[in-house]
């Protein structure tokens, strides 16, 4: 990690579940693995079979405490995800989201043409399961816990090809307001990254994605894009304690792009 401010053992004797690895580029990874320096215990869950031998060596890297399989579209795979991950690690003082999906045809042209399918497969996989795994984790999780979820710009601007995308993240910083409305008597807080463009699996299903990059790259205060260990720094201190009394918000990690007009 190039310019590692060495960060203390800001999560020694704390417990995280990470859902969204998929590769080394996922953003999820780049959480991981700020936490698993910071002295995180980590469980991870993965998709399918078809991307175990991709993401086991990785978490293996962080000594995983657990490796789960997880559809989000399936409440039988999440439930018997859960009963493992209770199983394995007790309790959780943290949960990292980082799932999204739509397909490539929704993912261009126009938002107007979007298909009822294909809209509701994607609240169901990128907002729904927000909801489900946060309810899901609450009763893992001690008090002074944290959930973070993965947000883009395309929520609150419209931007070209984002469409489905940006409606659906724009229902999940709301989801993010009233889960942490719901879980703040517990003294859990709930938080979304919004992220700027990066190069992932899911990203290059967005069309446009170079031109994209180019743009923020140029329009960006600090020049340049940012990287999956940007999301990882400012994932740490929203799943740690230096962030106890922010709950219910919208961070932006995105080079400053989106406090520009220009
Ligand atoms: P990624 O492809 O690495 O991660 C997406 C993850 O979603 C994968 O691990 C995939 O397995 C998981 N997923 C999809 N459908 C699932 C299902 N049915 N059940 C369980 N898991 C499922 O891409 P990423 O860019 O790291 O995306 C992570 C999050 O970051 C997403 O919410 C994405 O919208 C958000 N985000 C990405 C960018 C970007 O430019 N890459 C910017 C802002 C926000």
């Amino acid at each position: 990690m190039a310019n590692d401010p060495a960060t203390p053992e800001l999560l020694a004797g704390k417990k995280g579940l990470i859902v969204g690895v998929a590769n080394e580029r996922s953003i999820a990874w780049g959480i991981a693995q700020r936490a698993h320096a910071a002295g995180a215990e980590l469980a991870y869950t993965y998709q399918g079979e078809a991307l175990l031998k991709r993401v086991q060596p990785l978490t293996d890297s962080t000594d995983a405490k657990a490796m789960v399989e997880m559809d989000v579209t399936n409440e039988a795979s999440v439930d018997a995800a859960f009963s493992e991950i209770a199983d394995k690690m007790g309790s959780l003082d943290f949960l990292v989201h980082s799932v999204a999906y739509a397909d490539r045809d929704a993912l261009k042209g126009r938002t107007v043409d979007t298909s009822r399918e294909g809209f509701l497969m994607t609240m169901e996989i990128s907002v729904y399961s927000l909801l489900l795994l946060a309810r899901k984790a609450e009763p893992l999780m001690n008090p002074g816990g944290s959930i973070i979820a993965m947000t883009y710009l395309g929520s609150v601007k419209s931007m070209p090809s984002y469409n489905v995308m940006g409606i659906a993240k724009a229902a999940l910083e709301s989801s993010v307001r009233y889960l942490a409305r719901d879980m703040g008597e517990k003294g859990i807080r709930v938080n979304a990254i919004s992220a700027g463009p990066i190069k992932t699996l899911a990203a290059s299903g967005v069309s446009g994605l170079r031109s994209m990059l180019a743009d923020n790259a140029e329009r960006a205060p600090l020049k340049r894009n940012v990287d999956i260990d940007d999301v990882g720094r400012t994932g740490l201190y929203l799943v740690s304690d230096l962030s106890t009394a922010v709950t219910g918000e919208v961070h932006y990690v995105d080079a400053g792009f989106a406090s520009t007009a220009f």
